[in-house]
């Protein structure tokens, strides 16, 4: 139920624990934003950030960002987020315009505004799952914003180390109907187990034609970059330390997981997003990019 997680789970919505990185997105979009030659445009993301005390005086453009550009954690790393939320913007929406998706279900949706910014065909449905304290807080912030979705747009409160298929059902999803699946930022933080079972569960609720994306970390980048300026200038900046939120268990290969399901997979680095597009992140050293992938799958099983 909203509002009920114990605070010893790390579920404390966005004052504490994984929650407070949904903040941090949301900081690095409103950042990304502003920006002249912007990737993505999310008008929200600010009003979330200025609206939680946790990160009321973070910057939201990057003229704020002591360093600017140079600076890890404002400048590379939120250019990273950026980057990531226009590749997934563009995979959703080729997923509902041309691949026939109609419903839309963000995994870890965080401060995800995509139901209010991006164009969706007639008849989307996007659910949002993430625990309820995230939704309560987003859901106060878009109230006031008297902020209006391009889509029907509904909201379900779920643990994802669980069984959330229930409360997806609950909240109206139709295992008839063609649908399209991002986990963006979210697996690192959920035990290998729980990953596993998420991508058998995406499977089992999609639909030929299915499409799914999401992020993992590579195990090597866990172990060798554990003091890349990236996750140094996080824990000094804003007091988020991200190595402590991710949970350090062997990964599970859930590409591989997907082909013997009959999906077909393809998995990138965000530096080839970064050639695409001509802006975003290069390769540098010590790197806690280095190992996150972005893995892309549709389902061609009846
Ligand atoms: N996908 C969003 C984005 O990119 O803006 C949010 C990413 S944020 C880094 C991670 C999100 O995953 C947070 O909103 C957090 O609450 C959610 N999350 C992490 N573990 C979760 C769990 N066990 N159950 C539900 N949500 C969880």
């Amino acid at each position: 139920m909203v509002g009920t997680a114990p605070r010893n789970t790390g579920m404390e919505g966005v004052r504490g624990g994984v929650g407070v990185t949904a903040l941090l997105v949301a900081a690095a979009r409103a950042i990304e934003t502003h920006r002249h030659d912007s990737l993505a445009q999310d008008d929200y993301a600010e009003h979330f950030v200025r609206a939680a005390p946790a990160s009321a005086d973070w910057p939201v453009r990057i003229q704020q960002a002591p360093g600017g550009d140079a600076n890890p954690l404002w400048g590379r790393f939120a250019r990273y987020f950026g980057l990531r939320t226009r590749v997934f913007d563009d995979f959703l929406l080729k997923a509902a315009h041309t691949g026939g998706a109609r419903q839309i279900v963000l995994l870890g949706a965080g401060l995800d505004s995509r139901a209010f910014r991006l164009d969706w065909p007639a008849g989307c449905v996007i659910f949002e799952v993430d625990q309820g304290d995230v939704l309560t807080f987003k859901h106060t912030v878009l109230d006031g914003l008297s902020a209006r979705p391009r889509a029907a747009r509904t909201t379900v409160p779920a643990d994802l180390r669980g069984d959330w298929a229930g409360a997806l059902a609950d909240a109206g999803f139709d295992t008839r109907a063609p649908s399209v699946w991002l986990a963006e930022g979210l697996l690192f933080y959920l035990p290998a187990a729980a990953e596993t079972r998420l991508i058998g569960t995406v499977d089992r609720l999609s639909t030929a034609g299915g499409a799914l994306a999401y992020e993992v970390k590579l195990d090597k980048d866990l172990r060798e970059y554990r003091d890349s300026p990236l996750y140094t200038a996080t824990t000094h900046q804003i007091g988020i330390d991200l190595l402590n939120l991710f949970v350090h268990e062997p990964r599970p290969d859930s590409a591989a997981a997907l082909e013997d399901m009959g999906w077909t997979t393809s998995v990138h680095t965000p530096f080839d997003f970064t050639s695409l597009h001509g802006r975003g992140p290069l390769p540098e050293r010590n790197d806690a990019l280095a190992g996150n992938r972005w893995v892309f799958a549709h389902r061609t099983r009846p």
